[in-house]
């Protein structure tokens, strides 16, 4: 069995019309991958037609038992005043956890903004989870989301699961030594079997090297993920089975690490 711990439901390369579609497209490739469960991230653009928000993926997979959702707050449009909004969609677990993407946002995780956010998901015990590196033609995005901010954060909120995903790419090598001995750190592998993120990142083995070893210092906090439509959920998995992990810690980074940490 597999979860998929970051998907999200958009429109890409003429994979869907419409969001239901994609949706469909998405049950078909879990299906074709033995993927049970997906944790949908929405996207910080709201009332989009390409990409859904939390609404939108609620209203199209809420009632859908293998579907889970992160929040999304909207630190510059919002600011803390979603703190009250989002506490609740946690509690009555609508949601699993918060996501942040600074870079596709101009805050960095450190903006006092997203303090409350972070208490209130340390004291729920729900994983934050923070979008790292360069996007797809923006370099300029990672200078918001460095993981010495991130770092910081853990700092702050020791008891706070931060789990940080793409891992700062094309600089794994720096993400992994300035994580390494902070112990509330997670990391999910959404995008890294990617061509493009793979390339930039120095090649296969150089990823491979960074996952084994960070699975190695972390086997409980790492965990599966696609960044599914752009990336696809075959190339993450031939990633994973090619590092040959015991059958026993293979199967904590394909779903029993997301079951603990997200609580599904
Ligand atoms: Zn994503």
């Amino acid at each position: 069995m597999i979860i998929d711990a970051h998907v999200h439901i958009s429109l890409f390369e003429g994979n869907a019309r419409t969001l239901e579609e994609a949706l469909h497209v998405l049950k078909n490739d879990m299906q074709k991958h033995s993927v049970k469960k997906a944790i949908i991230v929405p996207d910080n653009i709201e009332n989009s037609d390409h990409i859904a928000d939390l609404t939108k993926a609620i209203e199209l997979a809420g009632d859908q038992e293998n579907f889970y959702f992160l929040g999304s707050p909207q630190i510059i449009q919002r600011g803390l005043g979603e703190v009250e909004r989002y506490q609740k969609l946690l509690e009555e677990k609508r949601i699993v956890g918060l996501k942040f993407f600074p870079g596709h946002d101009p805050y960095f995780p450190t903006d006092d903004r997203c303090l409350p956010y972070y208490a209130l998901c340390q004291k729920l015990h729900v994983p934050v989870l923070f979008h790292t590196g360069e996007n797809s033609g923006d370099s300029a995005c990672a200078t918001w989301n460095d993981p010495k901010y991130i770092v910081e954060i853990a700092k702050k909120f020791p008891k706070l699961k931060v789990i940080i995903t793409h891992y700062f790419w094309p600089k794994m090598q720096y993400c992994y030594d300035i994580t390494k001995d902070i112990s509330n750190i997670y990391f999910e592998t959404a995008a890294m079997a990617d061509g493009e993120v793979l390339e930039k990142s120095g090649g296969m083995e150089v990823v491979q090297e960074i996952v084994k070893k960070t699975i190695k210092d972390r086997p409980e906090q790492v965990i599966f993920g696609t960044d599914w439509p752009m990336c696809k959920i075959d190339d993450h998995i031939h990633l994973i089975e090619s590092l040959h992990l015991s059958a026993d810690v293979e199967s904590k980074i394909f779903y029993e690490n997301a079951l603990t940490i997200y609580d599904l």
